[in-house]
């Protein structure tokens, strides 16, 4: 009984810091611009098992992306333990999901087994981490908390595992012990054959409970920091595979304002909606502008660094890198949400999100090809978020490179992007 309430009160202080953190997560959320609705289940299930479950674009990379995706799936199986390990705690029961007999066996074994898998995988990264000098894990975006984050991370999934497997020692040292074992344990059975003999019932009960609450304290712990860190994606991968745009890649945004305007003006009456009162600003220029998607994409970011890895503008030394739009839209939408929601809307702290963290520079060596969007492994579309700065310099600042600046005076002048006048269209003929 004292350790089922115990584990109630550590759970409910998780639950508790969890909450708070996702209540002010959602609260930055309430500040952004409508994206699309969510239609299109059959479609969006789709991405979520191909794109998400099945890891597609990871295996682009194929032994990292071999290992990454051994590490998702691992995490799937394991956390149903986890689960059956919250339901244990509460309840005072022991292995509840015992009841499921073949199918138990098949996920706890495949836990086990997994556990062993996802360790090795992550002593593999954290190599990669230290000593390898890997260039997709540099720029200037990747600042020095991220690299903690990373290793931290990295760190706890090590320690997670190691409890795991050391709770599945104990569990099935004791369980042989009284010849009644529930699930199987390949990895933990070969571990026990390595342990001295002769081993006590105390000993070995010991073992188990000193790892069972280590791991789940690690959860709860690992989950309290995902909120703050680069590791969010843990979170909000799956919701953000399946919430994808599915209009064509590269494919811009309408400004619906505007669409209903020229409608309006053009034909009353068959206008699909009422133009507005007032046109409200255009683009993106600072945190409050971006759409509830934009803000989804950039808490999702891994920062992996694919996306620049093949972006031609970053590979032939441009400033753009696209993974940095999505790390400083995440910092910008932090720092300028929480002024709007203490200081209210007409706050100001003499920052942009153009300017001040992406540059008219790196704005417009963008090429669009959209090969960022094809390599992200969790569909983030990165040059959404570009064309919208670049629509807010061209719409509201008339700013823009002198080539483009010419074509758009060119079209405004003479109906084309060229210097010709329209009356001598037709000399090429001649
Ligand atoms: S769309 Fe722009 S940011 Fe993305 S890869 Fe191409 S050039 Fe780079
Ligand atoms: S945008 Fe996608 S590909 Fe680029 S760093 Fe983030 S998760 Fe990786």
């Amino acid at each position: 009984m004292i350790k089922q309430i115990i584990f109630a009160a550590v759970l409910l202080l998780t639950l508790g810091i969890l909450s708070y953190s996702f209540y002010r997560i959602y609260q930055l959320f309430k500040l952004t611009r409508p994206a699309f609705k969510i239609a299109d289940t059959g479609k969006r299930l789709n991405k979520l098992f191909v794109v998400a479950f099945g890891q597609s674009k990871i295996f682009r990379w194929p032994y990292t992306g071999l290992l990454h995706a051994l590490v998702f799936w691992g995490f799937v199986v394991i956390t149903i333990g986890s689960l059956e390990m919250v339901v244990d705690g509460l309840l005072g029961t022991h292995r509840a999901l015992g009841v499921l007999g073949p199918v138990y066996d098949i996920i706890i074994g495949s836990g086990d087994v997994f556990g062993a898998i996802v360790l090795l995988a992550i002593l593999v990264f954290i190599i990669r981490r230290l000593f390898l000098n890997i260039k997709r894990f540099k720029g200037v975006e990747i600042k020095k908390k991220s690299k903690q984050d990373a290793i931290l991370a990295l760190t706890m999934i090590f320690l997670l595992m190691v409890s795991l497997l050391g709770m599945n020692l104990g569990y099935y040292g004791l369980a042989v012990s009284e010849s009644n074992i529930e699930g199987i344990y390949p990895v933990s059975a070969f571990l026990f054959g390595l342990l001295p003999e002769g081993m006590s019932y105390s000993q070995l009960y010991m073992i188990h409970e000193v790892n069972w609450w280590a791991h789940i304290i690690l959860i709860f712990l690992f989950a309290n920091i995902l909120p703050y860190s680069k590791h969010f994606h843990v979170f909000t991968s799956l919701p953000n595979v399946y919430l994808s745009r599915l209009t064509p890649i590269g494919k811009m945004n309408t400004m619906q304002d505007v669409k209903a305007e020229v409608e309006a003006m053009m034909n009353p009456d068959a206008a699909s909606e009422p133009p507005p009162e007032e046109l409200g600003s255009f683009g993106v220029s600072d945190g409050e502008h971006i759409t509830w998607k934009n803000y989804l994409d950039s808490l999702s970011c891994t920062q992996c660094g694919r996306c620049t890895s093949v972006c031609p503008a970053n590979q032939t030394g441009k400033k753009l890198s696209p993974r940095k739009i999505m790390v400083d839209t995440r910092a910008r939408m932090k720092e300028r949400g929480y002024q709007l929601i203490k200081e209210g809307k007409d706050a100001t702290d003499g920052k942009m999100l153009i300017n001040d963290y992406i540059t008219e520079e790196e704005l417009w060596a963008c090429t669009t090809c959209n090969a960022c969007v094809i390599e992200c492994p969790i569909n983030i579309n990165q040059p959404e978020l570009i064309l919208e700065m670049r629509r807010y310099l061209v719409l509201e600042q008339a700013k823009a490179p002198g080539e483009i600046s010419m074509m758009l005076t060119n079209i405004e002048n003479n109906g084309a992007p060229w210097q010709y006048s329209p009356e001598d269209r037709m000399k090429w003929a001649e």
